[in-house]
């Protein structure tokens, strides 16, 4: 009942985190929606996105997390140090289910003016489990429209290869789970390794999540993977220091 409400009165906002390419310079952003209770506080999308999943009011918080995007991003669009951004949003398994989410994606590009190939949509493997020719025609006409596609927390799912030569990605996500101890643990490694010549091999990019520290960046780009986002770069915020950041960024001497 409260996230109910949450979505009718305006207590969602969206935040923005920055993905870098190997020469630092910030590429896109990856929204991610934030919650702030009356009472509780800050909720965290770990906790209430599998609520909203489950009473099925992930329709319209996801409808409204896409219309909030696509206007930030007709907003960064006549900016000229920004205009270049892609901004992710994730989209979840009962989103992309219904059988109007080509024309809801495609009347929220056209409502906002932008770019198509600017917005890329996050998946994740769990929006596989039922009906994937039907998933991959959906993609197919929006990839057609230019939307690009993410593969979301590769390789903590279901991790059936065959999916990935049937569906239009642009990009796979090294899940932060492979991350975070690639230093000291060879299997993390060896995952990661895997996962960045496959991607290569299936021209995919490629990029990292929850990259905390230089020296996983450094690992990451010795196996091959220029692509990073974390808290190294920047931890997710709100449009105006984001905006500071990216133009702080484009400012430093090189
Ligand atoms: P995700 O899509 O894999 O997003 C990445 C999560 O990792 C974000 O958590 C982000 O803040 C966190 N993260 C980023 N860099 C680092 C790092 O260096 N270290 C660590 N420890 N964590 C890092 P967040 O924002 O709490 O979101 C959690 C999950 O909630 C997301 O995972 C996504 O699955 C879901 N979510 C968030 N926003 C939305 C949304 O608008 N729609 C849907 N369907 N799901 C969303
Ligand atoms: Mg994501
Ligand atoms: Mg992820």
């Amino acid at each position: 009942n409260d996230l109910r409400s949450a979505v009718e009165h305006q207590q969602l906002a969206l935040y923005y985190q920055p993905q870098v390419d190997g020469q630092g310079g910030i590429s896109g952003v990856e929204a991610l929606v934030r919650w702030s209770h009356p009472v509780r506080g800050r909720v965290s999308p770990a906790e209430f996105i599998p609520v909203a999943e489950e009473s099925g009011l992930i329709l319209a918080l996801g409808a409204w997390v896409l219309d909030a995007a696509c206007r930030q991003l007709a907003v960064w669009t006549d900016h000229p140090q920004l205009r270049r951004v892609t901004v992710a949003v994730n989209i979840s398994a009962r989103q992309i289910q219904q059988d109007d989410f080509v024309q809801q994606v495609r009347a929220v590009v056209r409502r906002h003016g932008i770019e198509a190939r600017r917005l890329k949509l996050e998946l994740t493997e769990s929006v596989l489990i039922s009906d994937i020719q039907g998933i991959a025609d959906k993609m197919v006409a929006l990839q057609l429209d230019g939307i690009r596609f993410a593969l979301d927390d590769f390789g903590t799912g279901f991790s059936s290869l065959s999916y990935l030569k049937r569906l239009p990605l642009d990009q796979l996500k090294i899940d932060s789970s492979f991350v975070r101890d690639i230093l000291i643990d060879p299997s993390d490694k060896a995952i990661a390794r895997m996962v960045i010549s496959l991607g290569h091999s299936l021209e995919l990019e490629v990029i990292a999540e929850g990259v905390e520290t230089e020296a996983q960046s450094s690992m990451l780009a010795s196996l091959g993977c220029h692509r990073y986002q974390g808290y190294l770069y920047g931890k997710a915020c709100a449009a105006p220091a984001f905006e500071a950041l990216a133009l702080g960024a484009a400012a430093a001497p090189a």
